[in-house]
């Protein structure tokens, strides 16, 4: 198996603030016993389960770029593809200075089950490139896009693999990857090779509601949970790790709903207010200084402190693995609803479950945005604009119908909703492989 990762065998299931990604554990190895549990609970024919064991391609590309200085740098691109017999690939382009191969693996992994979940037909992938995107002009950043797409030439398409944004890229990003993809591909495919990337500006072809859409998922989750438990979100307090696009908009929704954040981190530091963070201020002070450190309105606190505060309801929306034995000890929350991908250590989930906090599953609840990108990549074959509040309820309709799901599926097999998720999407790819069977 190639593999670039370094992680450390036994490391403990807990990370500190120094503890650098690639030595939190190999998060394909977890994603992978994660995704074997619910293979077992639905007796997966061991053929399907060894197709789904590996992703179909795994595609590391190093490229030279032309620096503001004159100099030319190297950097490291993947674009990991998982499967495709739902649909196309399809998953995030990441930037950042710890991604390596196992982190890509596990994502698209992810992803190929969140689209089964969710009946959304496409298939899993995820890319990336080295690079801390903070260390680099605009100028810098458009020409690692431009130069990054282009060597991935045909290996991404609107019927083929389809990129979206992730950590450290945004709408510009996608907007770059797909003017240079369609200028590539040749002038009759200008139009419908828009498609090649879902979480576009609005003029270059993106959909109303797609920045809010992860944020806008967790959140009917969070409402979808509180209604089960008969919660009173009005007052109720939430801390939120991370404070980028998934985790801001969760910020902003819930606060219309009467929540009260009361703490938030991200990669420059942690803050709380037991009076109630104004997540709008935060946001423009975080669009403005590009963390939440500085910011007036709260104290400043450790990571300790962080997880340890009075809340009810906590959103991992950072990195991976933030989650673990410590954190879930010190958790006083009922609920955790994983906004980000693959936040909680296995030993941690299992604390709190033992404890009786329930987890909302990364698969079930952060689809939002491969959903709203779905409904992109069909306005672009379309050539159409849907309205906003159109996108926000369709998005709303299926994220209920999802949860309702799989607290169904929970209940009558008594597994945790993680196992749930996976059980759900793997039926579905099982039926799939079995009415199609394997060429020739
Ligand atoms: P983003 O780049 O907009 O924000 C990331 C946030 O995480 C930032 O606030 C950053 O400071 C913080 N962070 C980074 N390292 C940290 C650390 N060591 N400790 C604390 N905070 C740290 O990214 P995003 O798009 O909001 O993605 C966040 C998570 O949500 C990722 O796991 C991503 O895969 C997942 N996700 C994103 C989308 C989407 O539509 N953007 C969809 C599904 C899942």
């Amino acid at each position: 198996m190639s593999t670039d990762s370094k992680a450390k065998p036994g490391t403990p299931a807990s990370p500190t603030e120094a503890t650098s990604l690639k030595d939190r554990g190999n998060l394909f190895e977890i994603a992978t016993k994660q995704v074997e549990k619910a293979m077992k609970l639905i007796n997966l024919e061991p053929n399907i389960a060894e197709i789904l064991a590996q992703p179909k391609n795994e595609i590391i590309i190093n490229f030279p770029v032309r620096m503001d200085d004159g100099s030319i740098k190297m950097f490291k691109g993947y674009r990991v593809q998982h499967n495709n017999v739902l649909g196309p690939y399809k998953g995030g382009i990441r930037y950042h200075h710890e991604a390596n191969l196992d982190e890509m693996k596990a994502l698209a992994a992810w992803m190929t089950y969140k689209g089964a979940l969710h009946e959304v037909p496409f298939g899993g992938g995820k890319g990336g490139v080295k690079v801390d995107p903070r260390a680099h002009s605009k100028a810098e950043l458009e020409r690692i896009t431009r130069r990054f797409t282009s060597a991935l030439g045909n290996n991404i398409g609107p019927e083929w693999d389809i990129p979206a944004p992730d950590v450290g890229t945004n709408s510009q990003t996608m907007v770059w990857m797909m003017d240079t993809y369609v200028n590539i591909v040749g002038q009759n495919e200008r139009n419908s090779g828009r498609g090649v990337v879902t979480g576009k500006s609005i003029a270059a072809g993106g959909s109303y509601g797609r920045s809010e859409a992860t944020g806008a998922g967790v959140v009917h989750c969070i409402t979808e949970w509180a209604r089960d438990r008969n919660f009173n979100l009005d007052g109720c307090h939430v801390i939120i790790q991370g404070f980028g696009n998934v985790g801001s908009f969760t910020a902003r929704l819930l606060s219309k709903l009467g929540a009260v954040v009361i703490g938030v981190g991200d990669a420059g530091g942690y803050l709380a207010n037991s009076e109630g963070i104004n997540p709008h201020k935060l946001g423009e002070h975080v669009g403005r200084t590009g963390s939440v450190a500085g910011y007036k309105g709260a104290s400043k606190i450790t990571r300790d402190e962080f997880f340890a505060l009075e809340a009810d309801v906590f959103v991992p929306a950072a990195l991976e693995l933030e989650l673990g034995v410590k954190e879930a000890r010190a958790l006083k929350a009922k609920v955790v609803v994983e906004g980000a991908n693959g936040p909680t250590f296995p030993e941690a989930e299992e604390i709190l479950l033992g404890k009786g906090t329930d987890v909302i599953p990364d698969i079930l609840c952060n689809s939002g945005g491969v959903i709203v990108s779905y409904y992109e990549w069909l306005q672009n074959k379309r050539s159409e604009q849907w309205e906003h509040e159109d996108v926000l309820d369709r998005l709303e309709k299926r994220m209920v119908h999802t949860y309702a799901q799989v607290r169904h599926y929970a209940a009558a097999k008594k597994c945790d909703w993680r196992t749930a998720s996976y059980a759900i999407g793997l039926e579905r790819l099982r039926t799939c492989y079995n009415e199609r069977g394997i060429f020739p």
